[in-house]
């Protein structure tokens, strides 16, 4: 079978019946056989989706949904009713969602097929996909270098051609970092484009769930399915949703600003920054206007992130306590012990230790030094990014300081983990959209990313140009 990288590829060969839905599935199936030594999947649901696929193969033309022919990888962090779901962490082993997301309902009712959960970072905390209880996910690239994270597996998945797109959630680059770092188009909406209302809850005024795609038009169809209101999600914004499939397209010239302070961040790796600068002289070919500008805040994000995240995991996570539900200490004698037996043996360090530094920057004496504080920067780095909007249509970032590196080599270094992350981290902090393009590989066979970002709801504007671009540039 041909290898597919949009759903328009698949539709036009089901019409033609060329292919049919079950001869697609029973293709996916072997590549994920094949790429087992990958770690992609915590669980695949083939014999699920192979009947819904014999199912939906027999509705009549007119009656297929937006999504025919679509075969999605979902993180383990998205709730779907009667399957297993655990943010790759023991304490949820064994527990069953009674319920599907708002997204993941929206999906089906359009004819998507879910073929599997992915691997993630434990509770989508960590850059490299090693914090998982599952084990780590390997980049198809070079299976010895880490795929990012936390929504790694699900680029991967992507990536090695098991799944058509997959979903992951975006708390600070989960979804852009491991696009980048595997080559695939990553894509995180606008804060409240779509319900978080089934979403395993990390940072609550970060998350987003995002997507990961071969093609710029596979994630604007799947954010048009997506978006919109929902009575289960207070933070949603209640924003018509724009046709972006039909407006996929840019016209007259973008006026893009990148920040000096990222391109000559002592971070850079110098082939991503080479590589960088020749997709703006790129761009600039094409009548583009891009411009260096001054943005002081870059060595504050991810400080400021830390905090703010950290104290919003410490309360989302609370409810792990091995009385509602998944993992209970067989080793505690009375109730306190259920608690701290629990927590201690069902979170692995990653998050434990980010459990602590939140309680701690929420904590009486530090809450003005440390959670007040990041709030305010936070504050200050919106009131910037909004005034260079003012200006300025797209801000261009990297979307990686680097490639894909050794698997183990951050594990014990958390805080040079941390700063991998140091150019997606903006578009959450502020709330705007955001997108990793693949721009090419290096010496080495590893993928390279950029990230256009643009303001709050633009998400029409920003997928018509990455349209432009990705198109032209794979088309070179
Ligand atoms: N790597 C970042 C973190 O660990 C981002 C994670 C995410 O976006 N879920 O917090």
């Amino acid at each position: 079978m041909k290898t597919y990288t949009s759903l328009s590829q698949i539709q036009a060969d089901l019409q033609a019946k060329q292919i049919t839905l079950p001869d697609l599935i029973a293709h996916y199936l072997e590549k994920i056989e094949k790429t087992k030594h990958l770690n992609i999947y915590i669980e695949v649901f083939a014999e699920e989706a192979l009947a819904r696929a014999k199912a939906l193969q027999q509705k009549p033309e007119n009656e297929r949904g937006k999504l025919f022919g679509m075969v999605l990888g979902i993180k383990d962090v998205l709730c779907y009713a009667g399957h297993a779901v655990t943010a790759s962490s023991k304490i949820l082993e064994g527990f069953v969602s009674p319920y599907s997301a708002t997204a993941i309902e929206r999906l089906l009712a359009e004819d998507a097929i879910i073929i599997g959960r992915t691997n993630c970072d434990e509770f989508a905390m960590g850059s490299t996909n090693e914090s998982s209880y599952y084990g780590v996910t390997r980049n198809a690239a070079d299976p010895d270098k880490v795929p990012g994270g936390s929504s790694g597996a699900s680029a991967v998945a992507v990536q090695a051609h098991t799944c058509l797109a997959a979903l992951g959630s975006d708390t600070g680059g989960s979804v852009r970092q491991p696009a980048a770092l595997c080559g695939v188009v990553g894509f995180k909406p606008s804060y409240g484009r779509i319900s978080r209302y089934g979403l395993i809850a990390y940072g609550s005024s970060f998350d987003q769930i995002g997507t990961l795609s071969h093609s710029v038009e596979d994630a604007a169809l799947l954010l048009e399915v997506m978006a919109g209101a929902d009575e289960f999600d207070s933070t949603v914004s209640q924003l018509p949703v724009p046709a972006y499939t039909s407006a996929l397209s840019f016209e007259g010239k973008a006026k893009i600003a990148y920040f000096k302070s990222a391109l000559g961040h002592e971070k850079m790796d110098a082939e991503v920054k080479s590589q960088t600068f020749q997709f703006i002289q790129q761009l600039e070919q094409q009548g583009h206007e891009v411009t260096a500008i001054d943005f002081d805040y870059l060595d504050y994000i991810i400080p400021a992130y830390y905090v703010l995240t950290t104290a919003e995991a410490s309360s989302n996570l609370s409810r792990y306590d091995g009385v509602r539900y998944g993992y209970r200490s067989p080793n505690a004698t009375n109730l306190y012990e259920t608690y701290t037996k629990t927590r201690s043996e069902g979170f692995g360090i990653e998050v434990q230790r980010r459990i602590m530094l939140g309680t701690f920057v929420l904590s009486a004496g530090y809450y003005d030094a440390y959670y007040t504080k990041a709030q305010q920067v936070r504050q200050l780095i919106w009131q910037r990014t909004k005034s260079i909007f003012e200006t300025y249509d797209f801000i261009l970032m990297p979307a990686t300081p680097t490639p894909a590196w050794e698997i183990g080599k951050l594990k014990d270094d958390p805080v040079e983990m941390y700063l991998s992350d140091i150019f997606t981290v903006h578009a959450n902090m502020v709330g705007i959209p955001a997108i990793a393009l693949p721009l090419g590989n290096n010496k080495e066979g590893l993928p390279i990313g950029v990230q256009l970002m643009a303001n709050r709801f633009e998400e029409a504007k920003l997928l018509g140009f990455s349209q432009e671009v990705h198109s032209k540039k794979s088309a070179v």
